[in-house]
């Protein structure tokens, strides 16, 4: 371990954000990275535990959270990246935009402050950059099988970094013009510099990864010209239907998904073309209904563009602010989260349920909602009902919807594999990751429902386990 008894001696360091009022007039990140110095410092408070529950619990990669920050306190930088790499491909991007997981099962969390594990690793890989030790490889020999990987998301990368680096030959098929799914349309920019993404996709080009991209797999490329060509299909296409609000005065203009709105000022920040009717915060009464990250999200880039006024409104109770009782340590606790958008304007209502919109000349000019109580029910379930004289009237000429996501929605390669979806909707997968078609697996929110990008990384890593597995064996 570090340094023994350390823990005892000095505390967490939280992260750092830029001031608020430089930060909102820009899309820069507002995260402010670690110092080696303070990533040493944070790394020598591990208590290097019997039971590390930081990499068997909370960390979907299963890092080894103990060895890095034991490298890390005594300055082994390379070693601690090359320990980091075994479990996690991209850790640049895990470690910028995960909730962090793995320092809410920190064994020093049970009565102190978790070790800052999130920015130890940003050191770890941003340093391994810095000294010229993280670059392009290309494999050894190749196999003469081929994989294509439909998706550029997170979980499609991850199955393209981890297939090509054992030899396969990889195509990773794209709808969009630019790569990353999510990450580069979705999680603002200030939250995630697209930089981080190019850096690896240039990597992962060098490497040998072919990127055919503006091709939609189903409508511009088919199914059996996929079939034709490739020995195993990865799908990795998200999760994106959004979960509607299908009340009265919906169809009125001024109500968006918060992807339609998110996804318009990637584009912008990135010089492209904006599609569909521009949608803008700029001087409007913004409500966002749904209280969750993609709603914060929605929170940030709303004042970035000016918004006169921010409201997120959330059917939910405001969980409390330490962990409750109902998830213990090392649970992920339902506590009030307040993201660094939230630190920059808005006001957040919970327990308050949207009922219909009102409008002028077919624009959305406002919105009813009334108060709710939640209260158990006689099943044992919780239940809501309207709190009596409390329905209120909130200005709004513009609503995002951030209600989560139903599933893949329609995808034509789905329908014409016939491939089997579970109750949810999402793709049907055995445990191998395996879908009901032979020789197509399947990774990320695709499968598993709409998630967080470890958990469609490590969904991508055993999927790709099992593709190697199905590939070889087809090889005796
Ligand atoms: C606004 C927002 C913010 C988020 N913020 C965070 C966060 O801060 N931290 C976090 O951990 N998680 C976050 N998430 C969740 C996370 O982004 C997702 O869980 C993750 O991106 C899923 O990865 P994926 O590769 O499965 O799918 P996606 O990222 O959705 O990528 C799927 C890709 O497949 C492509 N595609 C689909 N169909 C086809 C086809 N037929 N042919 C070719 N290409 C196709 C799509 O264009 C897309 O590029 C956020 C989600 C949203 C919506």
């Amino acid at each position: 371990m570090g340094k023994p008894g350390e823990f005892l001696k000095s505390g967490r360091k939280a992260t750092d954000y830029r001031d608020v009022n430089d930060r909102t007039k820009d899309y820069k990140p507002v995260e402010i990275l670690f110092s080696d110095a303070d990533a040493v410092a944070q790394a020598a408070r591990c208590m290097d535990c019997g039971t590390p529950f930081c990499h068997g619990c909370g960390c979907p990669l299963s890092n080894d959270i103990p060895e890095l920050n034991d490298l890390v306190s005594k300055g082994r930088w390379k070693e601690a990246l090359a320990i980091l790499t075994n479990t996690s491909n991209f850790p640049e991007l895990t470690a910028r935009i995960c909730p962090a997981l793995c320092e809410a099962s920190c064994v020093l969390g049970i009565n102190d402050d978790p070790v800052t594990i999130r920015q130890v690793e940003i050191a770890i890989v941003e340093k391994a950059f810095e000294l010229g030790i993280l670059k392009a490889v290309r494999p050894d020999t190749r196999i003469d099988k081929s994989v294509a990987i439909i998706g550029s998301g997170p979980a499609g990368l991850v199955a393209a970094d981890t297939l090509n680096r054992w030899g396969f030959n990889v195509t990773v098929y794209e709808k969009d013009k630019l790569l990353g799914g999510i990450l580069r349309y979705g999680i603002p920019d200030f939250k995630l510099d697209k930089k981080v993404i190019d850096r690896r996709i240039e990597m992962l080009s060098h490497e040998g990864v072919v990127f055919e991209v503006g091709v939609t797999v189903g409508s511009d490329v088919s199914y059996n010209y996929i079939k034709d060509r490739f020995d195993a299909i990865c799908l990795t296409g998200g999760a994106r239907e959004p979960r509607d609000l299908k009340i009265p005065g919906r169809e009125n203009a001024g109500i968006h998904f918060a992807m339609e709105y998110l996804t318009q000022q990637n584009r912008r920040n990135a010089g492209e073309p904006v599609r569909g009717e521009e949608i803008s915060a700029s001087g409007k009464n913004v409500v966002v209904i749904g209280g969750g990250d993609t709603g914060a999200d929605c929170i940030g880039t709303a004042i970035r563009q000016g918004a006169k006024r921010v409201i997120q409104m959330e059917i939910l109770p405001e969980p409390p602010l330490t962990r409750p009782d109902s998830t213990p340590w090392p649970a992920w606790p339902n506590i009030l989260r307040t993201s660094s958008s939230h630190k920059e304007g808005g006001t957040r209502k919970w327990t308050i349920n949207t009922k219909s919109f009102n409008a002028k000349d077919g624009k959305v000019i406002s919105l009813i909602a009334v108060d709710l109580e939640w209260y158990k029910g006689s099943d044992g379930r919780m239940q809501f009902k309207e709190k009596p004289g409390t329905e209120q009237t909130i200005d709004a000429d513009l609503v995002l919807l951030a209600l989560g996501f139903v599933g893949p929605g329609k995808n034509k390669i789905i329908d014409d594999l016939g491939i089997a979806k579970d109750e949810r909707g999402n793709i049907k997968v055995d445990s191998k990751g395996m879908t009901s078609v032979m020789g197509v697996f399947a990774a990320g929110d695709m499968a598993r429902g709409q998630s967080l990008v470890v958990r469609a990384m490590s969904d991508a890593r055993k999927a790709s386990a099992s593709i190697r597995e199905y590939l070889l064996s087809q090889r005796l």
